[in-house]
């Protein structure tokens, strides 16, 4: 039965690349889908070209939502592909294309899943979302949110092996502004150098980075604080005006991102006092970190239902990357990541998945659903 890898092939011929997104043309395909297994759905065309789509079956008792992302990162340089990015390539029992892990590989066995229960009398309700805007901003999972397209519990589709994860990092980016004074090379008595003054800020702010590493949550590990980028300068014979440092920094729960920054901004002041010049600091919160406890039903049930497929767990596991988990935790649903493939695709040239683990999740979110409703 390979219904699902043939739905795979035709998501990952949906380009919804974001930006723009365009994931009305994915919601498209699994519309198609899902009525022609009688399944009626609606297709959400909240802003020209993107969608979400949502579908429900069942009714009564509790609800479990089934969801992952429509949107999918730009492929990068094409011809480093061992083929058309856009065009689903099998080989050696792995599926190639941009989205086969991240994550229409869940969405298209999450679709499969759903079909195949609304054949069931459930106890309960499954809904299935397919949403725009997670590569960018979440929109699409927000939106979720604000309609309460939720659940007992949510399941997000995401490469974690096919393990139960629950938890994930939050993330920050910092821009520090270094100011300086222009002036020509030749006379750099005129001028202030804001590079020599960077140097000071980036020796100085590892003593924050070391503070951040220190912050453990264990499933997750440290949270991090690096410098990623360095710019200034535009000539070889001017004395720039201002150098630009900007940092990435990575939160683990129970730290919040507002906790984060505080401290970030604070830190920043005070090395300012010491260097004895103004670094602007500008703090953006790019992800919350969240986290569901492992005794909610939803985490149990989870476990049970990938170890009766076959999958080996000890027990939950943290998610390295930030996902759309965030938003439903944010409304105090139990929330928890499960999806075929591995991260170490996600995102990158020639990624894939293995057939066999796509298969095996349409397994996974069947027992889980049934479990969940019973
Ligand atoms: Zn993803």
């Amino acid at each position: 039965m390979k219904e699902v890898v043939e739905l795979l092939r035709e998501l990952v011929a949906a380009r919804t690349v974001n930006p723009p997104g365009d994931e009305l043309r994915g919601a498209e395909v699994l519309r198609d889908y899902l009525e022609g297994r009688g399944i009626p759905v609606e297709v959400d065309e909240f802003l020209p070209g993107r969608a979400n789509l949502r579908a429900e079956v069942g009714e009564g008792g509790r609800t479990v939502l089934l969801t992952s992302h429509l949107d999918v990162v730009p492929p990068g340089r094409e011809e480093l592909w061992g083929g058309d990015p856009f065009v689903m390539r099998e080989s050696g029992g792995r599926l190639y294309g941009r989205g086969t892990v991240d994550a229409k590989g869940s969405l298209a066995s999450m679709a499969v899943a759903v079909a195949e229960l609304s054949g069931e009398r459930l106890k309960g309700k499954v809904r299935f979302a397919a949403v725009a805007g997670e590569e960018v901003d979440g929109m699409g999972s927000k939106r979720l949110v604000e309609q309460g397209f939720l659940g007992d519990g949510v399941v997000v589709g995401e490469p974690t092996s096919l393990k139960v994860a629950v938890t994930h990092k939050g993330r920050l980016r910092i821009t520090l502004t270094v100011p300086g004074r222009a002036s020509h090379a030749s006379r750099p008595e005129e001028g202030i150098n804001p590079i020599l003054r960077a140097a000071g800020v980036i020796s100085g702010m590892k003593l924050l980075s070391e503070r951040f590493s220190e912050r453990k949550h264990p499933l997750l590990g440290p949270c991090s604080l690096v410098f990623t980028v360095v710019s200034a300068g535009e000539k070889a014979n001017m004395i720039p005006d201002s150098c630009l440092l900007q940092m990435d920094a990575r939160v683990v729960p129970p730290w919040t991102v507002e906790e984060a920054r505080e401290e970030v901004e604070k830190f920043v002041g005070r090395l300012s006092d010491e260097l004895g010049f103004k670094i602007y600091v500008q703090v953006e919160a790019l992800g919350r970190p969240a986290a569901t406890p492992p005794d909610e039903p939803l985490v149990r049930t989870a476990m049970d239902a990938v170890e009766v497929c076959g999958v080996n767990q000890e027990g939950p596991e943290g998610f390295g990357a930030c996902c759309d988990m965030q938003h439903f935790r944010a409304a105090g649903v139990p929330t928890i990541i499960l999806g075929p493939g591995e991260l170490s695709q996600a995102h990158a040239t020639d990624e894939s998945v293995k057939e066999e683990e796509i298969l095996r999740a349409v397994r996974v979110y069947r027992e889980l659903v049934r479990r969940f409703l019973c």
